[in-house]
């Protein structure tokens, strides 16, 4: 009896493991348990609370639910006090 497997049908979408920043769409996917995020941290209180992190390639920064809150290379919109 011969099985044949035919693979090239069967296509696995895989779309967890790309973690691509939004803003310079580089890989920040590492493995499974690391991303290349750089954590950020609320230093001024007292438990150091998360407040979102960075990525390494483009500098922006972004808060815990991905909302950008700065890009790196552009000039602040809010303007002088
Ligand atoms: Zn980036």
């Amino acid at each position: 009896m011969e099985e044949k497997l035919n693979l090239s049908h069967i296509k696995k979408k895989k779309t967890k493991s790309k973690d691509p920043c939004p803003i310079c769409e580089k890989d920040l996917y590492f493995n499974d348990k690391y991303s290349q995020r750089i954590g950020i941290f609320d230093t001024s209180s007292v438990k150091h609370d998360v407040m979102g992190w960075a990525c390494p390639h483009c500098m922006s920064e972004f808060d815990i639910d991905d909302n950008i809150m700065y890009i790196y290379g552009q000039d602040s919109l809010q303007g002088n006090t």
